[in-house]
């Protein structure tokens, strides 16, 4: 069969194997440019959330440049039928397949990380991976719509809306180019509840207890999640919102991990990474604007970063420090991997761009086309050296 974008308002229904193997490809090559040459680097890895985004970068990053041993945990959906399977089920056996060729021991998981069950294969996973060692690095980088509290049974649903007031702003179809604006009711107090439930840190607090209860954890380890901020005209939904606030809330939860890590000299950071498209962002109202402006300013200045760079220089951040302990950090101890989106020129130039742009002048002011093109590549379509009349039997 020739598989096919198919897509349905954000998401592609459709992936390509050959598409997300050559974006793995291209990831796996960068890292490998990017070789670490410290020796204090992570060398047992654990990521939730491995198969895309950012998660599949830190994970790619950590095998690739630091040659880790890695555990990976994602949900992703095989094939079934004439229906192909998820971007991230291909993803994983790309990264599979490039980690065996440079021999570099892994193993992946694929079920809920919200669960008891999968915390506990795990945990097995990484016994068997990685023989009498512990991990020095703990990556949690789960992006999900829905939780079951392990607990309690009961299912929390997130949304991306602002709190207290209704919110209006720009946003774009981006398959179209058509802006108009959009306007978002406040959520209530329980979805606000259900969205820390969901993408605050209790989970990731989770995973900690439970890999240190198991004595999995080795000294001077480091704990990652991942945050955003940005810009004032996107926060009534996403810093203010009830994503912000489960923000807050992993931020809460880092502090806790870190003094639950002290004892063995561990850290817990949060990273502050740039907008990027992925599947997750591209579900936010708003942000595919800021983001195909965003990507004009910063390639014609010369720092766009895609998921893979940034890793890379968030790892290289941490581990070129004197010591895990010492990361350059803002006043709340958070790395800002957001450095180069945040700078002044960037943004006063972008305040200046989003006060003109319409359906009229989109393609001309805006890299919406990049923007485009990342969106279909995360399901890997439109890559210019894959061969997409092929009929693929085996998907
Ligand atoms: P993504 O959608 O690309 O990746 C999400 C990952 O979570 C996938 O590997 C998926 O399989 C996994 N996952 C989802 N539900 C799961 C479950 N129940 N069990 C196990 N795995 C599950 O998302 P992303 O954009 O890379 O986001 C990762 C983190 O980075 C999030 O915390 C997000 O807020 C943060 N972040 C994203 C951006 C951005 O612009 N994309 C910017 C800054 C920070």
């Amino acid at each position: 069969m020739v598989i096919e974008p198919k897509v349905k308002g954000f998401i592609c229904i459709t992936a390509h194997p050959d598409g997300c193997e050559e974006n793995v490809r291209r990831a796996v090559e960068y890292s490998l440019s990017h070789k670490s040459i410290a020796d204090n680097g992570p060398k047992n890895v654990l990521v939730i959330g491995s198969s895309t985004g950012y998660g599949l970068a830190s994970r790619i990053t950590a095998a690739f440049a630091f040659g880790a041993a890695t555990v990976g945990v994602a949900y992703e959906r095989p094939s079934s039928g004439r229906r192909t399977a998820s971007a991230g089920w291909y993803n994983n056996a790309a990264f599979e397949k490039y980690a065996a060729k440079y021999d570099i021991p892994f193993d992946s998981l694929n079920g809920d990380a919200f669960s008891d069950d999968m915390k506990a294969q795990t945990i097995e996973a990484i016994k068997n991976t990685m023989p009498g060692k512990k991990l020095d690095m703990i990556v949690y980088s789960v992006a999900a719509p829905k939780r079951t509290d392990p607990q309690t049974g009961e299912v929390y649903s997130s949304v991306l809306k602002p709190i207290g007031n209704p919110y209006s702003e720009k946003s774009v179809d981006f398959h179209t180019g058509k802006v108009s604006s959009v306007s978002i009711d406040p959520a209530t107090d329980d979805e606000i509840a259900a969205t820390v439930k969901v993408m605050g840190g209790e989970d990731w607090l989770m995973w900690i207890n439970a890999l240190k209860e198991n004595d999995l954890i080795a000294e001077n380890a480091v704990t990652l999640a991942y945050s955003y901020i940005g810009p004032e005209l996107t926060h009534a939904v996403y810093k203010d919102g009830t994503i912000g606030r489960a923000k807050i809330d992993l931020e809460e939860k880092a502090r806790e991990i870190d003094k639950l890590l002290s004892d063995i000299g561990g850290k817990a950071y949060i990273s502050v990474n740039k907008a990027l498209v992925t599947q997750s962002s591209a579900a936010i109202p708003v942000v595919p604007l800021y983001i195909s402006i965003l990507y004009k300013l910063m390639k014609e200045n010369g720092t766009h970063e895609d998921c893979i760079m940034q890793m890379n220089r968030l790892f290289h951040r941490i581990y070129d420090s004197s010591s895990v302990k010492d990361v350059p950090t803002d006043e709340f101890g958070r790395i800002r991997m957001d450095d180069l989106e945040m700078a002044d020129d960037i943004q006063n130039r972008l305040k200046d761009v989003w006060s003109i742009v319409s359906s009229d002048n989109i393609e001309e002011i805006t890299d919406i086309k990049g923007y485009r093109d990342d969106f279909y590549s995360l399901f890997g379509f439109g890559l210019d050296n894959v061969d997409y009349s092929r009929d693929i039997t085996d998907f």
